[in-house]
């Protein structure tokens, strides 16, 4: 049967993502932001906790996890990174691995850039992608540990996922992101049309997420650093793709 898959807002711009399979009644939590809206959830649905799936170290991404442990006894899967230390953590995984919840298959690709030991999980037979850090909506992750090529080869390995997969990121970010997306793009199509349908959702309260990885490839400037229309608004035209890339994250760290 397919996944159940729920989100909802932890700390202040975060997401707390369940995962739920109805055969086996597994339900892993993406990351774990704080444990009190995880366990709110949990108790709203009925399910038990298994797996925790931790993208990388960052406090706003594991500081539920000992809370969460303690209470469930759940598996503790995180980045196989040795130069972080991510307590409790009972499987490291990386790029390739397969992490059961359940019966779902969760795939693990390394995106490293935000951090070091930064991962992604790849559910393809429900189409969802838990990109965390490393994606957002419109936008992506602060190149903290890494270096642009690097974070660039990270959105390019996430943007050969396909279309119709729907991206599951870590935090709410999407109107910031299209005010600075569109000083670089501003006839884009695609871009106007997602600024349109994110101010009706803000409106209406409601989250951003999740949203189609194909809409993305058509408005997200951070995925499109190799399109010609991006680096013309860098004036970058002629340049190379994790330069002009870099230019964009660095716009947009001052913007
Ligand atoms: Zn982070
Ligand atoms: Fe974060």
């Amino acid at each position: 049967m397919a996944a159940e898959i729920r989100l909802f807002p932890c700390l202040t711009d975060n997401f707390g993502y369940l995962i739920h399979d109805p055969d086996t009644k597994a339900t892993a939590s993406i990351d774990a932001p704080e444990a009190a809206p995880i366990l709110k959830a949990l108790e709203r649905e009925g399910w038990t906790l298994t797996d925790i799936l931790i993208t990388h170290h960052h406090h706003d991404h594991v500081g539920g996890v000992a809370e969460l442990k303690q209470k469930y006894g759940c598996r503790v899967v995180a980045p196989h990174d040795k130069s972080t230390k991510i307590a409790n953590a009972d499987l490291r995984v990386g790029q390739g691995d397969i992490v059961k919840v359940g019966a779902l298959l969760g795939r693990v690709l390394e995106t490293p850039g935000h951090t070091l030991d930064h991962v992604s999980y790849v559910f393809d037979n429900d189409k969802a992608l838990f990109a965390a850090d490393t994606l957002f909506s419109i936008g992506c992750g602060r190149v903290f540990e890494g270096d642009y090529p690097m974070m660039w080869g990270s959105l390019l390995k996430l943007r050969a996922l396909p279309d119709d997969f729907k991206l599951y990121c870590g935090h709410e970010y999407t109107a910031a992101n299209i005010k600075f997306a569109l000083t670089i793009e501003p006839d884009n199509a695609a871009l106007k049309a997602r600024a349109e349908e994110v101010t009706r959702l803000r409106a209406a309260n409601k989250p951003t997420i999740p949203t189609l990885l194909g809409e993305e490839k058509k408005a997200n400037v951070f995925l499109r650093a190799d399109e010609p229309s991006v680096a013309a608004g860098v004036r970058m035209k002629g340049r190379g793709a994790a330069e002009v890339f870099g230019e964009l994250r660095e716009r947009k760290n001052k913007s």
